[in-house]
């Protein structure tokens, strides 16, 4: 299957060749099992399904899906916006150049897939994601962590991560 966006139910798909993943709207998550194995075996740059999808699932929390989740308390949603807006802006500008993009193009399909692809990064490849959109790293840490500053994942970072869902 290669869904390119969000469809009139809410779907939201991952377009990586041979990976596969659905996070309904209003619904479970679907993961294909091969490409979980695959990603905790192989422990890619950026890539990681149950990652991706479930970044979806946190961004439609509110009933939409389109790269802003709602935000813990403490954060400000119009910097966030303005964060995440420019670093789609610029990802897309890397793409349309038809050069090297400094983070998985497939980010540059829509807002709501920068969000997914960049939480991919953010847990798998962080020093990827700082280096390129320091802001994404920080809002990312915030909003995951509840802190600035990414080191050992702690027992309060999880906790914060589990009032997420
Ligand atoms: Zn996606």
């Amino acid at each position: 299957m290669n869904h390119e966006e969000q469809d009139e139910f809410g779907l939201v798909h991952q377009g990586f060749e041979n990976r596969s993943g659905e996070s309904w709207l209003k619904g479970p998550v679907i993961l294909s099992w091969e490409d979980v194995r695959l990603d905790s075996r192989e422990n890619l740059e950026g890539r990681n399904v149950v990652l991706h999808e479930f970044a979806h699932k946190l961004d439609g929390v509110n009933g939409s899906t389109n790269g802003l989740p709602p935000l813990p308390a403490g954060m400000d949603r119009r910097v966030w916006h303005d964060v995440f807006v420019r670093a789609y802006e610029a990802l897309c500008r890397e793409v349309d150049s038809g050069g090297f993009s400094s983070i998985d193009p497939y980010a540059a399909t829509s807002p709501a897939e920068f969000f997914a692809v960049a939480t991919e990064y953010f847990f798998t490849a962080p020093l990827v994601l700082e280096r390129r959109f320091p802001e994404v790293f920080e809002q990312l840490s915030l909003f995951y962590l509840g802190r600035v500053g990414y080191s050992n994942f702690l027992e309060s970072d999880w906790r914060h991560f589990q009032s997420l869902a």
